[in-house]
């Protein structure tokens, strides 16, 4: 290697692939190129999951300028969910009303 320039090791697992240390700013581990995207990805990777309520309240602040439905598709769609909440409620209770009444039969005759 050409002495000219320092050298410094990739720090990155157990890579220590030596390079130039040419525009160095001064941070205090190097990696090499070949491994510098893999870190990048890591620190982008830690920072996501460190900021999660930053994130999200973002994405929320997002949604609240640029709405998927409006306002009175949003009280359709609730209405809707009522009714089929209701229904639902109706087939299970005769489900269990059926259930019941199989259980009662079924029982052994003393
Ligand atoms: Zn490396």
């Amino acid at each position: 290697m050409d002495r000219r320039h320092k050298i410094k090791m990739c720090a990155y697992g157990s890579c220590r692939e030596e390079f130039y240390a040419k525009g160095d700013r001064g941070r205090s581990r190097k990696y090499c190129d070949k491994c510098r995207p893999l870190v990048v990805l890591a620190i982008a990777k830690k920072s996501y999951y460190n900021n999660k309520a930053n994130r999200l309240s973002k994405m929320a602040k997002y949604r609240s300028e640029h709405p998927i439905k409006t306002e009175k598709q949003k009280t359709a769609t609730r209405q809707y969910n009522k009714i089929y909440r209701e229904k639902n409620r109706e087939i299970l209770r005769a489900k269990a009303l059926k259930a019941y009444h199989r259980k009662r039969l079924n029982k052994p005759q003393l």
